[in-house]
């Protein structure tokens, strides 16, 4: 580990140094670290943030979508001139205004199965803030298959929630299809465009999914892995459910069938083969 730093690193992030639990080490170890975050809006803009300032080496960003109007009430990382442009873009520019540091890696596309391949193998943990079951499920079967710990958060009207997947470090961690083995049918469950979503919860929760990455790369507290942290804003409660790794699982189980993204390219197929 390359404990070597500037002056101007040890000024920046003199308060994590501070800290016991992190210290020189742990800042070395953010450094050398390469995140990718899947989304570029409501719960990308903090995650991105707090990624950036705490000194993660590398961040890619993977977004296709342009921004929007509609998007600044909660994807702050972004502002009103750059409407129209890449949010993979935008919040790159942003990311280089607070940590000049950080190497940025756009990527200009939507997620999809051969995308997928390609990036992940490249970054050591992945951030899931999308908004669509499509992309949830490809991310949580791609990041088992490739061996990757995903830090995953949704949020939806006054409510949040957060885990942890790293079923591929063995049969004590459930994966993601052990809470949902397969997507709810299109149309169920509402989007944030259907159904809103307040601002500040997107903040709150893409908060809490930077500080679990920090956690897993630092390897300090108590992981989420197993575990599902739920907050009703409303209410103002969160409540944590333990999550049990299911040996009748499709993609972590004793027999699993999914063995490769093939079902995922299937379902792009048929969506492009509609007119
Ligand atoms: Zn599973």
């Amino acid at each position: 580990m390359d404990l070597d730093f500037t002056d101007a690193e040890l000024h920046r992030y003199s308060r994590h140094i501070l800290l016991q639990e992190v210290g020189a080490t742990g800042q070395a170890r953010l450094r050398a670290a390469r995140v990718l975050l899947i989304g570029a809006g409501g719960l990308g803009s903090p995650l991105a943030l707090y990624l950036a300032g705490a000194g993660i080496g590398t961040l890619g960003l993977v977004d296709d979508d342009r921004l929007e109007l509609s998007n600044l009430q909660r994807q702050v990382a972004h502002d009103t001139p750059r409407i129209g442009r890449n949010k993979a873009d935008s919040l790159a520019e942003t990311i280089r205004r607070l940590n000049p540091e950080v190497r940025v890696e756009v990527h200009q596309r939507r997620l999809d199965a051969e995308g997928a391949e390609a990036l992940i193998p490249r970054y050591d943990l992945v951030c899931d803030g999308t908004d669509n079951f499509e992309t949830r499920f490809l991310l949580g079967d791609a990041c088992h298959l490739l061996g990757r710990t995903l830090v995953s958060a949704a949020v939806l009207r006054f409510e949040g929630q957060l885990s942890v997947f790293k079923s591929h470090q063995g049969h004590a961690f459930p994966c993601h299809r052990c809470l949902h083995p397969e997507p709810p049918p299109p149309g169920l469950v509402p989007t944030c465009s259907e159904a809103g979503v307040l601002g500040a919860v997107t903040g709150v929760m893409g908060t809490l999914q930077a500080t679990e990455v920090l956690k897993e790369i630092l390897g300090i507290g108590e992981s989420m892995a197993g575990r599902l942290l739920l907050w009703d804003a409303l209410d103002a409660r969160f409540r944590t459910l333990t999550l049990k790794r299911d040996p009748g699982c499709p993609l972590c189980g004793d027999a699993p069938r999914i063995r490769d993204l093939s079902a995922h390219r299937e379902v792009t197929a048929t969506a492009c083969a509609l007119p």
